[in-house]
């Protein structure tokens, strides 16, 4: 189909200084847990973007120098020739596409640790960022910096740009957002120096000149010199020559940068969960931006509307759109819109579970696109599967997040698939957690995939379809993949911080209950030991019910593990707005009907909850009564011509959705394959500059 011409003004070139992007597709630098040592893996994850239509591809943060390490936590550097090569490798990919690459040149000051240096971290004045909520909190403070090392900082901004240009980045950044060095000058509670650095906003901003103009010097006649900048903070503080030091800060940089990249001054409000945001949330902050500045204007806010990123242009909020999120789940989107394919577009759910990866340490995962970080490991194309020799007949029993993506991949792949659902709806899981508060964008994960099955003729699908093991004899087909799913369990929390022993009562409840519209009739304990958002979300949901519930976890904060999705602050903000009073660090030991027994976790003490029910949000485990019957009919299975039998999802092993959908799109691309799947290409670190490499040493 042809490009609808309202989104003609998205493929418009745009000039970053000396360079020009091809067209207004922006991935701006994120995160992926792609170090240098994984520079194939890393260059291969970025070039699916290239080749999916994305202007400008970027690297995450890079720093320039040993005292910038935010070790155990990924991070890649431009620290020497290894380095250099090791990031041509994804210049020289995404160039191979016609996009331009851009790199994040980093500091991260005071809010690094540098536990593999070991050096001081660096800071405007010796202010530690302290972050009690976090699992990385350290005990080294930082430095103050002194003149020599304001110099060497410079000094290595420029090198690193240097660098940055060898490997052949058309880009380079200076960084002055997120609680990193530049931003640390901007803000007087980092920076109370009595210098010319410190207090007026004019001094404020001196250093982060001095970054940009030490760049331009460096690399400005052959790259574009960027300044990404945090603007939240600023903006709520009132200016003494204009509305807000924002204000001030970009009319004081005005003219100096190539291109301003503009966005809020943290995680959980820069890169904030669907469950909480919209799309678009981050215009109010920076909508103001393009007015003070005749320099293009890029920032994100969860864009895969072709209809919102022409409204931000239109309206003259920015010029380039960015995309981390909408990249990661769908890198080919700027194709499919230029190509009138909208329907095909894998949008993002914000769910941030790509953000989790980056704490894990480990490339990037993505619910919505299982593809992301497999593209040289597995080698994996977004868009493309291998044609099967032989299409087989495959039928795939349950329609969840798992039964949907491996019947998708089964059936690109060419194979004659039935999908047969128990249900009346597809989603499995997600039929009934879309309608939690906060959670409808994740009705993507089956809205695509539904649209997809729907427009292929060699796919099935059977609704109101409970097969049995006879069922599935009768239907004979080649192979069995079995999706059935996982289910909540109410067993309770030892103080060996294992699942242990069950808590059977009439007004116990598990999530299946509140699922199949079972609900408590008075007070009720949630008792969380999942430590996602399933315990959160449901007390929400209990309390959006008119039921006055509490909330107690073994863990230290309410939705423990969402620390690693960017939502935990944001969770007990909704908790206490619904008036739910948070116990933590407490195991239920008993319920009988009025009163609920808590334990402290360390020290036994007991603890009285009046309440009619409970619902405990703990252990899942496997719905496998039909895999368990299809095995112990093997000789049943063997004489219908069933070849094979597997089981993928939660009923492998229960996990979060993106587990589901990659053990699905697994299977589908391994199927009937005699290799090991468990195997993947393992990457290295380039350790010495490769013969025939040429650096391209550009003048000072
Ligand atoms: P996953 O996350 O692994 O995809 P879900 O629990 O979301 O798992 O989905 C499992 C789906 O399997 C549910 O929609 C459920 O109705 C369906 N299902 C369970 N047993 C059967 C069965 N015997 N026949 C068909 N569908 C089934
Ligand atoms: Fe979007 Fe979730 Fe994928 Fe991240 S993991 S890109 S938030 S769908």
């Amino acid at each position: 189909m042809a490009r609808d011409p309202r989104y003609d003004v998205l493929f418009e070139p745009v000039k970053i200084g000396p360079v020009t992007a091809p067209n207004r597709f922006y991935q701006v630098p994120h995160a992926s847990g792609m170090t240098n040592a994984l520079p194939r893996v890393r260059a291969a994850f970025r070039e699916a973007k290239a080749e999916g239509g994305w202007g400008v591809i970027c690297t995450g943060a890079c720093s320039i120098d040993p005292s910038s390490d935010d070790a155990p936590l990924p991070f890649a550097s431009l620290w020497d020739d290894n380095d250099i090569r090791a990031h041509a490798l994804m210049t020289d990919a995404v160039h191979r596409h016609g996009s331009l690459a851009g790199v994040e040149l980093w500091h991260g000051g005071a809010s690094v640790m540098n536990r593999a240096s070991r050096l001081p971290p660096l800071s405007p004045s010796g202010i530690p960022w302290m972050a009690t909520h976090v699992g990385f909190m350290g005990n080294l403070r930082p430095k103050t910096m002194d003149r020599a090392d304001l110099k060497d900082v410079l000094a290595w901004q420029a090198e690193g740009a240097r660098k940055a240009r060898t490997a052949g980045f058309d880009i380079v950044y200076v960084y002055a957002g997120m609680g990193y060095l530049g931003y640390e000058f901007l803000l007087p509670e980092y920076n109370q120096r009595t210098d010319e650095y410190g207090g007026s906003i004019e001094n404020r901003v001196r250093f982060v000149r001095e970054l940009i103009d030490v760049t331009k010097d460096a690399v400005g006649k052959d790259c574009g010199v960027a300044l990404r900048i945090s603007l939240e903070e600023l903006r709520g503080r009132p200016g003494i020559h204009a509305e807000s030091e924002a204000h001030e800060v970009i009319a004081l940089l005005a003219d100096v940068p190539d291109l301003f990249d503009v966005k809020m001054d943290s995680s959980p409000t820069d890169c904030s969960a669907s469950r909480f945001t919209g799309e678009g949330s981050h215009e109010p902050v920076i909508d103001f931006v393009k007015k003070l500045t005749e320099k293009p204007v890029v920032g994100v806010g969860r864009f895969t509307s072709p209809d919102a990123m022409v409204s931000q242009i239109r309206r003259g909020v920015l010029d380039l759109i960015g995309g981390a999120r909408p990249s990661i789940a769908d890198p080919f989107l700027p194709r499919k819109i230029a190509e009138g394919r909208l329907e095909e577009i894998r949008e993002c759910i914000g769910c941030n579970i790509c953000i989790s990866s980056w704490h894990d340490g480990v490339p990037v995962r993505c619910t919505q696109n299982p593809t992301a970080g497999e593209e040289w490991r597995r080698g994996w194309h977004p868009e493309r599967v291998e044609q099967a020799e032989r299409p087989e007949r495959v039928l795939v029993v349950g329609a969840g997040p798992a039964g949907l993506e491996c019947a998708l991949t089964l059936g690109r792949g060419g194979h004659e698939v039935t999908l047969a659902e128990a249900g009346r709806t597809l989603g499995g899981r997600l039929a009934f957690e879309t309608r939690l508060p906060g959670l409808s964008a994740w009705g993507r994960v089956v809205d695509y995939r539904r649209g997809r099955l729907e427009a292929m003729d060699n796919v099935s699908i059977y609704l109101e379809s409970a097969l049995g093991v006879d069922d599935i004899l009768d239907l004979a087909p080649d192979h069995v993949v079995v999706a059935t799913g996982a289910r909540w369990t109410p067993m309770l929390y030892s103080a060996m911080e294992i699942p242990v022993g069950r808590l059977d009562h009439p007004n116990v409840f598990t999530p299946d209950d509140i699922a199949a519209g079972r609900l408590p009739d008075g007070p009720t304990l949630v008792f969380d030991f999942d430590n996602y958002y399933m315990g959160g979300v449901l007390t929400e949901h209990l309390a959006a019910q008119g039921l006055a519930v509490s909330y107690a976890t073994p863990a230290g904060q309410a939705s423990a593990w969402t620390i690693m999705t960017n939502e935990l602050p944001l969770v007990h903000r909704a908790l206490s707005r619904r008036k739910v009073a948070v116990t933590t660090l407490h195991i239920l030991a008993d319920f009988d009907g009025e009163t609920a027994t808590l334990k402290h976790l360390f020290t036994g003490e007991e603890t009285r909850i009046s309440c009619r029910a409970v619902l405990i949000v703990g252990l899942r485990l496997p719905r496998s009564e039909l895999f368990d019957a299809l095995t112990a009919r093997a000789a049943d299975v063997a004489a219908a011509g069933i070849r094979s039998v597997e089981r993928i999802g939660d009923t492998l092993a229960p996990g979060a959705i993106a587990h589901a959908v990659h053990s699905g799109h697994r299977l589908a691309r391994t199927l009937g394959a005699a290799a090991p799947d468990r195997l993947y290409r393992r990457d290295a670190p380039i350790v010495e500059v490769e013969p025939g490499f040429v650096a391209r040493i550009a003048a000072e």
